[in-house]
């Protein structure tokens, strides 16, 4: 039987720590605070939004929505990230995608402070990761760490395949991945035989935003699959990138989209919020 590495059970527990945590920055003095700073019209991105301020709200945390319009340039983008980095009353910044057309995370990620990057997006704070030091790790990339370790997943040694290179996932998930000591290959769009590759690991993560993409010939026998993708489906609810039937009985444990990686992510962000918050006041 294939198990299924729900991550809600986690998210639970992180959420208590954050809870208190945020409380007692209330009591000092402020309530930690976030600020999402939205450039689309983007349903999906809406949501998200609005999930992340109901999580903020739950916790403890205050949220500042700025919304700078589809049509806003870099320079306004990056004009307000500047300006909430030097806000002593701002503790953490979230951009959120899509950003406008012609406009790359990587054209403003840049002027977000790396002490208040809670997602790890900057260059800086994306370096300091792949130098193996201090900083807001991408929280998709370290909910996945997490999520396997609470399920007592070893993978010191381990061979564990990544499907995606993005900056946002792929590439920081490699390099935590390299830190817990795993053996890591990272596949994407122009990898030659897929099924091969991924085939041949004890772990493997989807996270290529691909509906179905990894099936039951992609894993072996007795693998452990973790599916990041959050796709929409034909009927406006979510999917995952793996194709859960096929991977169901060949695999030994499968996350499940909604219900898996996604929970944990939240609840990494919000605790990147407090930490953010307890750092700024120290
Ligand atoms: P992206 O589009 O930036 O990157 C996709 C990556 O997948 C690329 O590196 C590409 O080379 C690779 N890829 C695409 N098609 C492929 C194929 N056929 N074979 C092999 N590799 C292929 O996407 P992203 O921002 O990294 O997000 C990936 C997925 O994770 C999406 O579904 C996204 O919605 C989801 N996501 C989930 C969370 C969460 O909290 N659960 C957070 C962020 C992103």
């Amino acid at each position: 039987d294939t198990a299924s590495l729900t991550g809600k059970e986690l998210a639970a527990a992180i959420n208590a720590d954050t809870k208190q945590r945020a409380a007692a920055r209330t009591e000092a003095g402020a309530a930690p605070r976030l600020a999402l700073i939205v450039a689309n019209d983007d349903p999906a991105s809406a949501w998200y939004v609005n999930s992340l301020r109901k999580a903020a709200e739950r916790l403890g945390i205050a949220c500042d929505t700025v919304d700078l319009g589809a049509d806003a340039t870099a320079d306004t983008i990056r004009a307000e990230l500047e300006a909430r980095s030097a806000d002593s009353a701002t503790d953490a910044i979230m951009l959120q995608t899509p950003l406008p057309a012609g406009i790359t995370l990587d054209d403003v990620s840049s002027a977000i402070a790396a002490t208040k990057d809670v997602d790890g997006v900057s260059p800086l704070s994306l370096g300091l990761l792949a130098s193996g030091l201090d900083g807001f790790v991408p929280a998709t990339s370290e909910a996945v760490v997490e999520l396997l370790k609470h399920h007592d997943i070893p993978l010191s040694g381990r061979h564990v395949a990544v499907v995606g290179r993005s900056n946002v996932v792929g590439k920081p998930l490699a390099q935590l991945l390299l830190a817990e000591n795993a053996t890591v290959t990272v596949c994407h769009s122009r990898t030659t035989d897929l099924p091969a590759v991924t085939s041949a690991a004890d772990i493997v993560v989807a996270a290529a935003g691909r509906i179905g993409l990894v099936t039951g010939k992609h894993v072996r026998e007795g693998a452990v699959v973790v599916d990041v993708g959050t796709n929409e489906s034909a009927d406006g609810g979510i999917v995952g990138d793996v194709e859960a039937d096929s991977v169901r009985g060949k695999a030994a444990a499968l996350s499940p989209v909604p219900g898996g990686v996604g929970p944990v992510t939240t609840a990494l962000l919000m605790r990147h919020v407090v930490v953010a918050a307890e750092n700024a006041r120290r």
